[in-house]
């Protein structure tokens, strides 16, 4: 049982890295991919809490980018944590998210909303998330839930909306492939792109050296899986599944809780990647054949 796509509490997930693995190996997943919102603090105590595990642990991240003024998510799967140009760029994602969390603090002081910046300072987390804002604006009871708190504040049409500046698709892939990671294409049905700038985006993407997409995730019909699994085998992309777990209270995107890859993208399945099967003998090879 694969995983290849949670979040712990050093991003917007609920629960710390240990809580998460124990989790995860109690929900039978084997292979669990630990892919934060621009950062990586929470991949060492996941890995010694998985030392008493049969579960196997993937170092991952997930980057937040914009394309076409659209913020679209790219997943490092594998990646070196220690390779410093990725660090720099997750450093410089994570001040560009405070930033935007000092922007909705003064919007909403503003409109009479008062001690965002002093709930934040309490925060554990090492990348700060519009999670995190909606949580707060429900803790002084200015939203009932987070999707009414995105809809009322933070969304697009939100009152205190701000603009992202994240980097750009072509930066987060060369990171994550300078760190010898699998770029992968993060739950594309979300962007509401049509078909064209859908196909747009990947051969963007694949330019860059992108190489997969995640084909089974939480909440697809059985539809769009097929129409995810047509996709990878179109675009010629590796396929990857992942439940994009935050919190044991969303009990419908649990750990490893995803549909298996259908059958006409199993031989892109990307367990058979050869930076996961380790038959790459020299990842410096994969960056020269992009
Ligand atoms: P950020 O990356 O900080 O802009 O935050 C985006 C995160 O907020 C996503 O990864 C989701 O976890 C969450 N999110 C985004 N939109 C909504 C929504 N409409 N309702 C609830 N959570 C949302
Ligand atoms: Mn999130
Ligand atoms: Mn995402
Ligand atoms: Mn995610």
């Amino acid at each position: 049982m694969i995983d290849l796509h949670s979040h712990t509490n050093f991003s917007d997930g609920a629960l710390t890295p240990p809580q998460l693995v124990q989790r995860a190996a109690g929900n039978g997943v084997t292979h669990l991919a630990i892919t934060d919102h621009d950062c990586t603090g929470g991949l060492e105590s996941a890995f010694s809490a998985a030392e008493s595990t049969q579960l196997q642990i993937i170092p991952g991240v997930e980057i937040s980018c914009l394309w076409q003024q659209r913020e679209i998510h790219i997943i490092g799967l594998f990646i070196d944590t220690n390779e410093l140009t990725l660090q720099a760029l997750l450093q410089q994602q994570q001040r560009l998210r405070m930033e935007r969390a000092q922007e909705f603090a003064d919007r909403l002081q503003a409109i009479g909303i008062n001690g965002l910046m002093d709930y934040i300072q309490t925060l554990p987390c090492q990348a700060v998330s519009r999670n995190h804002v909606a949580e707060f604006l429900i803790n002084e009871g200015r939203a009932t839930d987070k999707p009414q708190a995105f809809k009322k504040f933070l969304g697009n049409n939100g009152r205190v909306r701000t603009a992202a500046h994240w980097c750009s698709i072509a930066t987060a892939v060369a990171r994550i492939r300078a760190a010898n990671g699998i770029a992968v294409l993060a739950h594309a049905d979300r962007y509401r792109l049509t078909r064209t700038k859908l196909m747009l985006l990947i051969e963007e993407f694949k330019e860059s050296g992108g190489e997969g997409i995640e084909v089974s995730y939480s909440n697809l019909s059985h539809d769009q899986l097929l129409r995810m699994a047509k996709l990878s085998e179109e675009m010629e992309l590796w396929a990857s599944m992942g439940s994009d777990f935050h919190t044991p209270e969303a009990g419908w995107m649990d750990l490893g809780r995803i549909r298996q890859l259908p059958q006409n993208c199993r031989e892109r399945a990307i367990w058979l990647h050869p930076r996961w099967t380790g038959s790459e003998t020299d990842p410096a090879a994969r960056q020269l054949d992009a």
